[in-house]
């Protein structure tokens, strides 16, 4: 009765695994709605590949990453003094396990005040322009830290955007404030977390900078990155024959032509739009794809559901948990209860049940 995403559990974690292989260090990202999966899924799958840190987007997800996962949580959203990160400072139980984000010079001095013994890394400012220090804050956090000998660095971070080309220059200027930093000694200061590398682009990396040590936060390209391990369906909740002229649906509105509607799971609630996704991300693209083929010859919406290969438009917009789908005369009618194959966006896609085989 769900919108379900199934696993192919040997080929899957097969993936996994070598990916885990092919980045030393690696940081799996376990964060938002688990990237489709479920965070509690990932927290355990974490635990399973045998790294000692993940990545958790907020504050808020630390508890559910907690209990499942026993390394260390290096917290994406940067540190502030205020809101639910002071909650997470303050948990002992929890401190020795907890890696904030520092973005800004203020909140160095606020977190050390506060905890002067806390694991942290300095995010610098990257292209992405979203947080982090400027490079002359991150000086002047290094100088701060001469201050604090208890407080725990764990290195910098950066977040890169992704790949419009190379970020091998970004890189190499990035790196180059923080070896001018003078951060206090340890193990800390050759340290850089990073995100959206190419393998090749970390491999040049750690040639030109043998003393650092380099971490990649991965989430798609780990949890997602066979696509051919994850397919999502929905169920056939019910089937109807309209003719031409027949009213269905909240609206009203009148059936184009003969053919069946149905029910299928799967609304709003789980995160099935109006409009299909499409892989296009810009604006552009979007308008095109609306002006392209939004609406179909019937004034349908085309959906994200299709039966026998065959991509099958909405008969009106999704409901919250339910979708109704028009299928013209003469094609094949699914029976109820049969499954039909869905194509989602996994970051904000909401399924019932993950199926793992
Ligand atoms: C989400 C996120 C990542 C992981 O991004 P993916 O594209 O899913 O690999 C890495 N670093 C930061 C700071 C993030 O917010």
């Amino acid at each position: 009765m769900s919108l379900t995403l199934h696993v192919a559990g040997d080929r899957w974690r097969a993936h996994l695994r070598s990916v885990a292989e092919r980045h030393p260090g690696l940081v799996p990202v376990c964060k938002g709605n688990g990237y489709g999966l479920g965070l509690a899924r990932l927290a355990r799958k974490a635990q399973w590949l045998g790294v000692d840190a993940v990545a958790v987007g907020t504050y808020a997800e630390v508890g559910e990453i907690a209990t499942r996962f026993d390394g260390s949580m290096v917290v994406l959203t940067p540190w502030r003094p205020f809101g639910p990160a002071l909650d997470v400072t303050d948990d002992d139980a929890l401190a020795d396990r907890i890696v904030h984000t520092v973005s800004r010079v203020e909140d160095l001095d606020a977190l050390l005040a506060r905890r002067p013994d806390a694991r942290f890394v300095l995010e610098r400012l990257t292209s992405m322009q979203r947080h982090g220090l400027a490079a002359r804050e991150l000086w002047a956090a290094a100088r701060a830290l001469h201050e604090h000998p208890r407080a725990r660095l764990e290195g910098v971070a950066m977040h890169l955007p992704l790949a419009q080309g190379s970020h091998l220059s970004q890189m190499q200027r990035l790196m180059t404030d923080v070896v001018g930093a003078e951060l206090p000694e340890g193990p800390g200061a050759r340290t850089v977390w990073v995100s959206h590398l190419t393998d090749a682009e970390l491999e040049t990396l750690r040639g030109e900078y043998p003393d650092f040590v380099l971490r990649p936060r991965i989430g798609t390209a780990l949890w997602l990155g066979d696509r051919e391990a994850l397919t999502v369906t929905a169920t056939v909740l019910d089937v109807h024959a309209v003719e031409r002229g027949d009213a269905f649906g909240y609206r009203g509105r009148t059936a184009p032509k003969a053919g069946h509607l149905l029910v299928v799971s799967g609304g709003t609630a789980h995160g099935i739009g109006l409009e299909a996704p499409t892989g296009e991300l810009d604006l552009r693209g979007r308008a095109g794809t609306l002006a392209r083929g939004g609406l179909d010859a019937l004034g349908f919406v085309r959906s994200p559901f299709s039966i026998d290969g065959k991509q099958r438009l909405f008969a009106e917009p999704p409901h919250m948990q339910a979708s109704m789908l028009f299928v013209p005369a003469g094609a094949r009618v699914p029976a109820v209860g049969e499954r039909i194959d869905v194509r989602v966006r996994f970051t904000t896609t909401r399924v019932d049940a993950v199926e793992i085989d």
